[in-house]
């Protein structure tokens, strides 16, 4: 495993990232939204992380930029952020089947939406948003270079502090009572051990 390597393996998950989203935004845009939570500042914090796990990484591959940050590349950060990787493809895919009509790239309620409590939804409400944290370390472990490698996870926290809080608000209006029992036996991005 060399950084070249690695640098192939970061863009082939952008490429994975664009592919396993595109069916879902085209039907999207054909269905009814019945609320819209949409927010400046919720297309802000979408259009930076997208920034931060697309643009940043991609310049640091095709220039060497910014250079001055560079850290050493070790083989087991390739083999390790491989593995992340898969894993956030994965959970990617697995997260748009199972949300299916109701997903959304924003904040919006669909007519007929339904809340999704089973599949991976049985165990986490937000399974998209760990896919997120795992690809921000993904892209920490295959660049080697603490701006653009480090920017994901920055742009993945500013999102998901910015997304998480109103999303499930939203939710809750909805669903009221259903949403507050679905939230009580499940965990925000990682499955609630203890009870
Ligand atoms: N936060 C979820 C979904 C991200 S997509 C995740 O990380 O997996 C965002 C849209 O999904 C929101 O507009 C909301 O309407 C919808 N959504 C979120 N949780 C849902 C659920 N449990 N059932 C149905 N729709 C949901």
């Amino acid at each position: 495993m060399t950084a070249t390597i690695a640098a192939i393996i970061w863009a082939l998950g952008v490429i994975g990232w664009v592919a396993i989203r595109q069916p879902h935004q085209r039907r999207a845009r054909k269905l009814k939204t019945v609320t819209d939570a949409r927010s400046w500042s919720d297309r802000l914090a979408l259009g930076f992380a997208s920034a931060c796990l697309s643009i940043v990484p991609l310049v640091y591959v095709l220039t060497g930029a910014p250079a001055f940050a560079d850290y050493e590349f070790h083989p087991w950060m390739g083999w390790l952020g491989l593995a992340v990787q898969v894993a956030f493809l994965c959970l990617f895919y697995a997260s748009h089947r199972q949300l299916g009509k109701n997903w959304s790239i924003t904040l919006e309620i669909r007519d007929k939406h339904e809340l999704v409590t089973d599949g991976l939804y049985r165990f986490v409400r937000h399974p998209m948003y760990s896919s997120f944290w795992l690809w921000a370390i993904a892209q920490a472990l295959l660049i080697p270079n603490w701006i653009a490698g480090l920017a994901g996870l920055v742009g993945v926290a500013v999102l998901y502090l910015m997304r998480v809080g109103p999303e499930e608000a939203m939710m809750r209006k909805t669903f009221g009572a259903a949403y507050d029992e679905y939230a009580r036996r499940t965990g925000r991005v990682v499955p609630r051990i203890f009870g």
